[in-house]
């Protein structure tokens, strides 16, 4: 049969074929007021998709190279930080604030779980400069809980800036920055954006503009607040990305479409979708057999499968891959062979949803001994799962609900 190619990967996620054409049609200049128009409306739009009232800046860059800008811009050699860390990006986060000579401390669970509150204040100390974590830990499908974190933070009096990873937490998680005081908020474009890597976005609070006053860690491209001030004229401080950034407009265009033209409500139904798309690949890979690696805190982002006993997740991902051309993750580092991701983050439906639980079967057919396997279990536990999230109940609810 022919074979579409499809990613269920977590970054780079599916591209939205209105965001590509804007690519291939952006050919303007950076320096016109063309181009400022394009930026500064993007940079608005953005605000509403992140949801702060501050400024959101885009940078030119993966997604770590914000999270090396809120280190570099926000602190300084010997600051103490707090690490909460749960995979791989949370260790990513312990080497950037080592590399520019923090001392870190570090709140550290196995992969596929996320920490006690109780951990994280007995962690806390008074010089504490940051605290820095992701919303959901790509490596391992894990939802942390950065509004309890948050809360902490302010019950503790405590004045480090929480700056938080949202890599693949926005657009898959309700997150109320502002509301719960998150003083960093990061994002990156290969994710719920729908577009290709190579943007990362973030925006920083009061707070941690006045920390950037004092920071005395090196920066030049990297520059925050040089950054701030171009952009609030449409400018960029270096040639940014034209291209990427016509992309993201269409794209956050899509998702304000998605809400009825409202952006805050198209957000609102991508989260849902994420987190229905989510639900149904649980369901289904549990009806399956399979078990959850995160099965207590599990992010709507992606969900992360153990391939079972004695089979190597590499075998599914690749029958997966050379069967039906669906692009599945391996676990990563320590992880690798164990588990394998399906993400749903940004541009998945319930086609795509039904597909790669389809697809899961056949591997599990010819290549997984499972006990008590039948074609069809999967996907009914995933079709009722989708009647029960969208279905006639919850329509006739919503009219009743509207009728009052
Ligand atoms: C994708 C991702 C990143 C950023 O990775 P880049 O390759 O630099 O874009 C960071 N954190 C999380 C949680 C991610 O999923």
């Amino acid at each position: 049969m022919i074979r579409k190619t499809r990613l269920f990967t977590p970054g780079p996620t599916p591209l939205l074929p209105a965001a590509q054409f804007a690519m291939a049609a952006a050919d303007i200049h950076h320096r016109t007021a063309e181009f400022r128009a394009l930026y500064l409306r993007v940079l608005e739009q953005l605000k509403t998709f992140v949801g702060t009232k501050n400024d959101v800046l885009l940078l030119a860059s993966s997604g770590t190279g914000a999270m090396e800008a809120s280190i570099s811009n926000l602190t300084s050699p010997g600051d103490r930080v707090l690490v909460l860390s749960a995979g791989k990006f949370g260790e990513r986060w312990t080497a950037i604030a080592k590399a520019f000579g923090c001392a870190v401390d570090v709140v550290s669970v196995p992969y596929g779980q996320t920490f006690l509150l109780e951990e994280v204040r007995k962690a806390l100390k008074i010089e504490t400069r940051a605290v820095l974590m992701q919303a959901t830990e790509s490596s391992t499908g894990v939802r942390h809980d950065v509004e309890g974190v948050a809360k902490l933070l302010k019950k503790q009096e405590s004045s480090a800036l929480l700056i938080v990873d949202a890599i693949t937490g926005l657009g898959t998680t309700h997150l109320d920055v502002d509301g719960w005081g998150v003083d960093v908020i990061i994002g990156g474009s290969q994710k719920a954006v729908m577009i290709p890597p190579g943007l990362a976005y973030l925006s920083l609070s009061d707070q941690a503009w006045e920390a950037t006053e004092v920071a005395q860690n090196p920066r030049y491209y990297f520059d925050l607040r040089k950054e701030r001030k171009n952009a609030q004229k449409g400018e960029s401080s270096y040639t940014p990305a034209v291209a990427l950034i016509a992309a993201l407009g269409a794209a956050l265009d899509f998702i304000a479409a998605q809400g009825g033209g409202d952006l805050a409500a198209g957000r609102k139904a991508l989260v849902e979708n994420a987190e229905t798309c989510a639900a149904m690949t649980r369901a289904a890979v549990e009806a399956l057999g399979l078990k959850l690696f995160a099965p207590v805190f599990p992010a709507a982002a992606a969900t992360a499968v153990y391939a079972p006993e004695g089979v190597d997740s590499g075998v599914i991902v690749k029958e997966l891959k050379n069967r039906f051309a669906a692009v599945v993750t391996n676990g990563q580092g320590e992880m690798k062979g164990q588990i394998f991701r399906i993400a749903h983050i940004g541009l998945f439906d319930y086609m795509d949803t039904i597909a790669i639980i389809g697809a899961l079967e056949q591997v599990a057919a010819s290549a997984l001994k499972l006990p008590g396997f039948a074609f069809g279990k999967a996907l009914a536990a995933a079709q009722k799962v989708y009647a029960e999230r969208t279905g006639a109940k919850k329509e006739a609810a919503e009219e009743a609900l509207a009728a009052r």
